[in-house]
């Protein structure tokens, strides 16, 4: 058995970065960038107008209050004819290129907001709501670097300097199946004994969040032929993931038919609550996750190894394990302290902290413990309890929310 840490490891020594392609921008959101790239311009092009008001030269104001005779209109997109002389004013909107003569530009609000004159009620110094040249990005420079998570925000600055098809990395494509002949389709009639096959959801659902491509596979039984033939048809996949059959029970085929296959197995054991039988092999080129059938330890260890392992193939480069943050425990957790545990919670921002609101069931059949859940709050080994008040270190696995 080894420790997450270790097991996190030896998977990202396992993964390949894919191939990059070229997309429409349009398409990239949660991909990853693959290229550096330069502003092939000055952003802004030229000295601009930060305001509504009136582009003058500041020396001319300095005595305000005065006037100064308005001698063209200037509308955002346009360049002005004229040059701001002595005594003139150019009126301009935000944006507009700042004239040839102005240094400064005076805020409508401190004017009359004439139109042939214009009565200035105080002075602004050079430079008053002026946006420079160039300072939002340089012509040249590197603005977006190889390895970026491509964001709203990332998404916009390629659109500014018009990269209309950007160069990424590929999305893995991941097989899921779910072992267990207990298990059955979501559309099956409802039958006791039986459980709906929900990890083959909540699989392919953190797959996509992940920005992979998920490919669910039929449902496989409890038989060492199945599995072997459900890996086999996996394989084409960049990667593989199943649910259940990898404990020591005596209808646990995953392990033998990946032995049989000629799997190299690089753990089947994590020192971790949820999810302690978690398989990681490499099969012909092909990484393979064996996760556990137990809802809540399956989606655990996805969070935990398959997820970064997918940020890394399609290229990101850093921040590609799930934050740690402190948070404070508005209730207390219990556990046995016999391995490090993962306590599903509800993380919300509350008078400028973090607070982790725990699941009140906490065990790793608990589907329900991962509604809300945002963060898996860390007891470590040894430790048995962790009381209201106190702070933990928890795994982040979605956004935040407000209290
Ligand atoms: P296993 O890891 O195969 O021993 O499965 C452990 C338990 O997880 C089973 O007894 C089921 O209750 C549950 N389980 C297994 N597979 C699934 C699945 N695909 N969807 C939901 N629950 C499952
Ligand atoms: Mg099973």
């Amino acid at each position: 058995m080894i420790e997450v840490e270790e097991a996190q490891r030896r998977v990202l020594a396992e993964v390949a970065v894919l191939d990059a392609e070229e997309i429409a921008l349009a398409d990239a959101l949660g991909c990853i960038l693959r290229q550096d790239v330069a502003a092939p311009d000055d952003v802004p092009q030229r000295d601009n107008s930060a305001m509504d008001g009136y582009a003058v030269r500041a020396e001319d104001v300095a005595g305000a209050p005065l006037s100064l005779r308005v001698i063209e209109d200037l509308p955002a997109g346009t360049v002005a004819k004229k040059r701001v002389e002595a005594g003139t004013a150019i009126r301009i909107m935000t944006g507009a290129l700042l004239p040839e003569g102005a240094d400064a530009v005076v805020q409508v609000e401190l004017t009359d907001a004439g139109a042939e004159v214009v009565r200035i009620s105080e002075a602004v110094p050079r430079g008053a709501n002026v946006r420079k040249r160039g300072e939002d990005m340089r012509a040249g420079d590197v603005v977006l670097r190889d390895g970026t998570p491509i964001r709203a925000g990332e998404l916009g600055v390629l659109a500014s300097v018009q990269q209309r098809v950007v160069r990424v990395g590929r999305r893995p494509e991941i097989a899921i199946f779910s072992t267990g002949d207990e298990v059955i389709d979501v559309d099956a009639p409802r039958v006791l004994g039986k459980v709906v096959n929900s990890n083959a959801y909540a699989l392919a659902a953190l797959a996509r969040e992940a920005g992979a491509l998920p490919r669910v596979l039929p449902i496989v039984p409890d038989r060492a032929d199945a599995t072997v033939a459900a890996i086999e048809s996996a394989l084409s996949s960049d990667f593989v993931v199943s649910s259940g059959g990898v404990s020591a029970g005596a209808f646990d085929f995953v392990k033998d038919a990946l032995d049989s296959l000629g799997a190299e197995t690089k753990f089947w054991q994590v020192a971790m609550k949820p999810g302690k039988p978690v398989v990681l092999s490499r099969l012909r080129d092909r990484l393979y996750f064996g996760l556990p059938g137990n809802p809540v330890s399956c989606m655990v260890s996805f969070h935990l190894f398959v997820a970064p392992s997918i940020r890394k193939a399609m290229g990101q480069q850093r921040a590609i394990l799930p934050p740690v943050a402190n948070a404070r425990l508005a209730a207390p957790i219990r556990g046995k302290g016999e391995r490090r545990t993962y306590y599903r919670v509800r993380v919300v921002a509350a008078g400028g902290e973090l607070v982790a609101h725990p699941a009140p069931a906490q065990g790793s059949g608990v589907l329900t413990s991962m509604i809300g859940a945002n963060a898996l709050a860390i007891l470590e080994r040894g430790t048995t309890r962790a009381e209201a008040g106190s702070i933990v270190p928890a795994v982040l696995i979605g956004s935040v929310a407000s209290e």
